[in-house]
C-alpha cells in the first residue's frame, strides 16, 4: 500500500482569478477552436463541447440543436443503425462498447460510410483489452478521429494517444449521476485529472475531453482553463426537450429522467437487468423539465465567454493560458440543481 499526499483538486476548489484585460465586451469573445488531430485526418472547427453519450443527452434531437451552435454530441450507442442516415456528420462522435459485438457493428457501419468522429467509452480505460481495442480500431477506421476513454491520469492518457486515439475522455467518479466514488472507492479530483493528463496529451499532440462532474457554466470555464480541448456534458443538458424521454407528472410539475449507464434502469432497460458480480455505479433521479435546449446553450455560452473576458482571452483556445487558479475553500453553486 502507498499513499500520495500531493493535493488534488475538484472544480468545487477554485476559483479563476480576474485579470487586467483589454477587451471591452463578452461579444469579442470567440469560442470556436480549430483542431488538427495526430491521427485522425481533416481539421475541426466549432465549440468543444459534446453532448454525453448517454440515454437522454447523446441523443439525435440533441444533435440538431447543438450542431446550429457548432457543438457537438455523442451519441448513444442505443439507435438502430438505420437511423445514423440523418447523422450530422461535422457535429456527431458514433459511440460504441469494445465488446467483439460492438466492433462487427462499428466496422460494418465504416464499410458502409467512413465514420468522421469515433468515441469508444468504457468506465475503466485501464486494461488491456482496452488498449488493443483502441489499436484496433485505428488500423479499421484509419482516418477517423477517435476519442477513448475514461482514465485520469497521465501514463494511460499517452498510452492510448500512442495505441491511436486523438483524444482521451478523462474523468473517473465526477458525474453526477456516478456512484463509483461510493460503490468502489475509486476515483480522481476532477480539475487535478484534467490539468494532469491534458500536460501528457499535449506534449503528444494529443487532447483531452473532460467527461463529467460540470454543474454550472463556472465548471465548464475552469475546465477549459486547466487545460480541457473538449468539455462533455450530461447533468447539465438533461430535463430538455431533446432528452427523446417521456416526461413524468409529479405533483402538478413536469420532470424528466435522467440515469447513468451502469445505474440499475439503464442495465434493466438495454441489458435485461444487472449481471450478479457487478454493483450499479450510476443512480436514478428526476430533472425538472426545462423545455428546449437552446437556453440552457445561451446561459452555457454567455458564462464561457464572461470568464474569457475576466481572465482576459480574446479566445477560447487562449483561457487556459490566461487562466490563475485561487483555491479556495468549496466553492459549489449549483444552479441547475443537480444532484451533489
Ligand atoms: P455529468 O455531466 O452528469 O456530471 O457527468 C456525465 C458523465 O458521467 C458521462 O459522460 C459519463 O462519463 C459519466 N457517467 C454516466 N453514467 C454513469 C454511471 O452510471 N456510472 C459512472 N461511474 N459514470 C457515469
Amino acid at each position: 500500500m502507498r499513499i500520495e499526499e500531493d493535493l488534488k483538486l475538484d472544480y468545487s476548489d477554485v476559483l479563476i482569478r480576474p485579470k487586467r484585460s483589454a477587451l471591452s465586451s463578452r461579444k469579442e469573445v470567440n469560442l470556436e477552436r480549430e483542431f488538427k488531430f495526430r491521427h485522425g485526418d481533416k481539421n475541426w472547427k466549432g465549440i468543444p463541447i459534446i453532448a454525453s453519450n448517454m440515454d437522454g443527452i447523446g441523443t439525435i434531437s440533441m444533435m440538431k440543436s447543438l450542431s446550429k451552435q457548432k457543438m457537438m454530441v455523442a451519441l448513444h450507442k442505443h439507435y438502430e443503425s438505420e437511423r445514423y442516415s440523418e447523422i450530422i456528420d461535422e457535429f456527431t462522435f458514433l459511440t460504441s462498447g469494445i465488446k467483439e459485438e460492438d466492433l462487427e457493428k462499428l466496422e460494418a457501419l465504416q464499410k458502409n460510410k467512413p465514420i468522421r468522429f469515433i468515441c469508444l467509452d468504457v468506465a475503466n480505460g485501464y486494461t488491456e483489452r482496452f488498449v488493443s481495442v483502441v489499436s484496433r480500431v485505428r488500423e479499421m477506421c484509419p482516418d477517423s478521429i477517435i476519442m477513448a476513454g475514461n482514465v485520469v491520469t497521465g501514463e494511460m492518457t499517452e498510452q492510448l494517444i500512442l495505441s491511436g486515439a486523438d483524444i482521451i475522455k478523462i474523468g473517473i467518479g465526477p458525474g453526477s449521476v456516478c456512484t463509483t466514488r461510493a460503490k468502489a472507492g475509486v476515483g480522481y479530483p476532477q480539475l487535478s485529472a484534467v490539468i494532469e493528463c491534458a500536460d501528457a496529451a499535449h506534449g503528444l499532440n494529443g487532447m483531452v475531453c473532460a467527461d463529467g462532474g460540470c454543474t454550472n457554466p463556472g465548471d465548464i470555464a475552469k475546465a477549459f482553463g486547466a487545460g480541457a480541448d473538449f468539455v462533455m456534458l450530461g447533468g447539465m443538458l438533461a430535463g430538455h426537450t431533446e432528452s427523446e424521454l417521456e416526461l413524468i407528472e409529479k405533483d402538478g410539475l413536469q420532470y424528466c429522467e435522467y440515469y447513468g449507464s451502469s445505474s440499475q434502469k439503464a442495465m434493466q432497460k438495454h441489458s435485461g437487468g444487472k449481471a450478479e458480480y457487478r454493483a450499479s455505479e450510476g443512480k436514478e433521479v428526476l430533472i425538472p423539465f426545462k423545455g428546449d435546449v437552446s437556453k440552457t446553450l445561451e446561459e452555457i455560452l454567455g458564462g464561457v465567454r464572461s470568464a474569457c473576458t475576466y481572465a482576459g482571452a480574446e479566445t477560447l483556445k487562449q483561457l487556459s493560458k490566461c487562466t490563475t487558479f485561487v483555491r479556495v475553500s468549496n466553492q459549489t453553486n449549483n444552479i441547475f440543481g443537480l444532484p451533489q
